[in-house]
């Protein structure tokens, strides 16, 4: 058996395997074949000599616990209290029912004709309903609550 095929023999044998007749008779001739099996015996026996690790049996439960108590890292725009959502709103609302009194607004009728209302109101009802659909997204947890206790009295 040559030196080089020893070692591969020896991590091939399982767990208090005894070694092969062969590899035996190797490392009593070869010295270096002979430490570097001896090193890798002991390397093995200290793995073996080591207590198991045992995990508490709440262990996930502890886990589960610092996870629920992290801060929650939310939107800059959750920030708003629900009044501020609300005067925003209502301020373009207000915008929508002006722009057609504004004078860019009479100056741009006057160069390219009515046809401009159209367009600009179903931009204007795009841009309300997608900051309602915001304001609902950033305060659903309030909606909840504010339903289940609607659903309470009723
Ligand atoms: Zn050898």
């Amino acid at each position: 058996m040559r030196c080089e095929d020893i070692l591969g023999k020896f991590l091939e044998l399982d767990n208090g395997e005894n070694l092969p007749r062969k590899l035996r008779q190797h490392i009593q001739k070869c010295s270096s074949c002979k430490s570097e099996i001896e090193r890798w015996q002991g390397l093995f026996s200290s793995f073996a000599d080591e207590d198991t690790f045992e995990i508490e049996v709440d262990f996930s439960d502890k886990i589960m616990v610092e996870i629920s108590n992290l801060p929650v890292k939310t939107s800059s725009l959750a920030f708003l209290s629900p009044t501020k959502w609300i005067a925003i709103g209502i301020f373009i609302l207000a915008s929508i029912l002006t722009v057609g009194n504004s004078d860019a607004f009479i100056w741009l009728n006057w160069h390219f004709g009515r046809n401009l209302q159209i367009p600009l109101y179903t931009v204007m009802g795009f841009v309300m309903s997608g900051y309602i659909a915001l304001c609902t997204g950033f305060h659903l947890d309030e909606i909840k609550e504010l339903a289940e206790i609607y659903r309470e009295r009723i």
